[in-house]
């Protein structure tokens, strides 16, 4: 077993010492199983959350009403959640029930998908009641049960059919695509922030341009908080080359980067996601910087100064070759000034040469001579910068 589950194992074990079964179940079987890195380790139990308390040292209540537990007596802490059923869904979100149960069948039953539905004892036997394994080999996404049950009672898992298939690649089968066709409309009755996180994952995914395809297809996007289609972000999408794993502000940029959307659009259609202002403010200055780059390929040493470090960072997201990347970071490098700070006069040189008067033409005028040593046309040297703001402004007057 990967060390990921090594400590964790310690925790099984002493469950099922105390009579109780436990398993790894969700998300890290999953990519234990794919070779993908591992995230947090669940464990699933018959003991109920008191239970489980008392076989521990160190537990927090973390979503005890849930059944869940984190024991933090090993490594960094695991969450285990005692078996349960979720019934009547009246609303297509939250389970309105929670109901405990002991047999490890009725939880895998109301996972969401085949793949998301496998338990591993401590010792690395698998119970796969649900083809799962073959699933995951043929690299398909199918629901536990009937798709169209399943979506209905929580519709949310359609958002999670869409991301689980750009992150893994994995193909959506017929019946659950189909019925996420006819079930789409339902999603707008799901919180804008937890189809954000998904729809943030699905865009961070390999496969990202792909899942947004069948999104388009099947007929969701119309029903998505930001509507990509009214904001003319969906004729992009087939072409879209976002990174995986980049992170969450970089990615919404290269999507509205594509557009022609001005500033003040999109941040209209980011807080229709409810995005934080941290992360629109962060947005709205990647994306035309990346939007810039995307028309222009040959980029002049001025661009390259006033970006500064954004330039390298927004070439690596938008999926710049790293040769590159790399002879720009030498530009950068070799550039003769960094900032106008390094310009061999300053503000207060110019003021007391009498050639400027004071207030924004001073700033001015320390720009335009950035921007002419940057270009080559002028040295940076006292005498040098004197005399050609002293070409510049007699130039002016007449
Ligand atoms: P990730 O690597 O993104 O965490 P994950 O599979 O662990 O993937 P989680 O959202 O952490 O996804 O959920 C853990 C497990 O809980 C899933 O594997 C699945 O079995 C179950 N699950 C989560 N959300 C739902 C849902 N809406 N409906 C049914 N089962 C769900
Ligand atoms: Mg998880």
């Amino acid at each position: 077993l990967p060390q990921e589950f090594k400590d964790a194992q310690l925790a099984l074990k002493r469950l099922e010492d105390a009579g109780h079964e436990a398993y790894f179940v969700g998300g890290a079987v999953r990519d234990m199983l794919l070779n993908k890195p591992i995230h947090d380790v669940d464990i699933a139990t018959s003991a109920f959350p008191e239970e489980v308390k008392n076989l521990f040292n160190t537990t927090v209540d973390t979503g005890i009403q849930h059944g869940t537990v984190m024991v933090l007596d090993y490594g960094s802490g695991y969450e285990i959640t005692t078996f349960r059923t979720e019934s009547t869904y009246t609303d297509f979100r939250r389970p309105d029930e929670v109901t405990f149960v002991r047999s490890l069948a009725e939880d895998l039953k109301r996972r969401d998908f085949t793949i998301n539905a496998l338990a591993m004892t401590y010792t690395g036997e698998m119970v796969d009641l649900f083809n799962g394994l073959s699933d995951l080999q043929k690299g398909v996404i199918r629901a536990v049960g009937d798709a169209e049950v399943r979506f209905t009672e929580d519709a949310l898992r359609m958002m999670r059919a869409l991301r689980f298939s750009a992150q893994l690649a994995f193909d959506i089968a017929i019946d659950t695509q189909n019925a996420l066709k006819k079930l789409a409309p339902n999603l707008e009755k799901i919180a804008v922030e937890r189809i954000r996180v998904e729809f943030e994952k699905l865009l961070q995914g390999e496969k990202s341009a792909q899942s947004l395809e069948i999104a388009v297809r099947d007929d969701v996007i119309p029903y998505l908080p930001g509507n990509l289609q009214n904001w003319n972000l969906t004729p992009l999408i087939s072409d879209l080359k976002l990174r995986q794993g980049q992170h969450h502000q970089v990615v919404w940029a290269h999507l509205l980067s594509r557009s022609s959307l001005p500033v003040e659009d999109m941040k209209k259609f980011m807080r229709l996601w409810k995005t934080s202002r941290e992360d629109i403010k962060a947005v709205v200055m990647i994306a035309p910087i990346a939007r810039q780059i995307n028309a222009a390929n040959i980029f002049d040493l001025y661009r390259i100064y006033s970006y500064r470090k954004e330039l390298l960072e927004v070439l690596q997201l938008i999926g710049t070759d790293t040769q590159t990347i790399e002879n720009i970071a030498h530009l950068f490098k070799t550039l003769p000034i960094k900032q106008t700070s390094d310009l061999a006069i300053n503000g207060n040189d110019l003021l007391s040469s009498g050639m400027i008067s004071p207030g924004p033409e001073i700033g001015r005028m320390l720009k335009k001579l950035a921007h002419a040593v940057l270009l080559g046309e002028v040295n940076n040297t006292t005498d040098s910068l004197f005399s050609y703001v002293e070409e510049l402004t007699s130039y002016d007057k007449n």
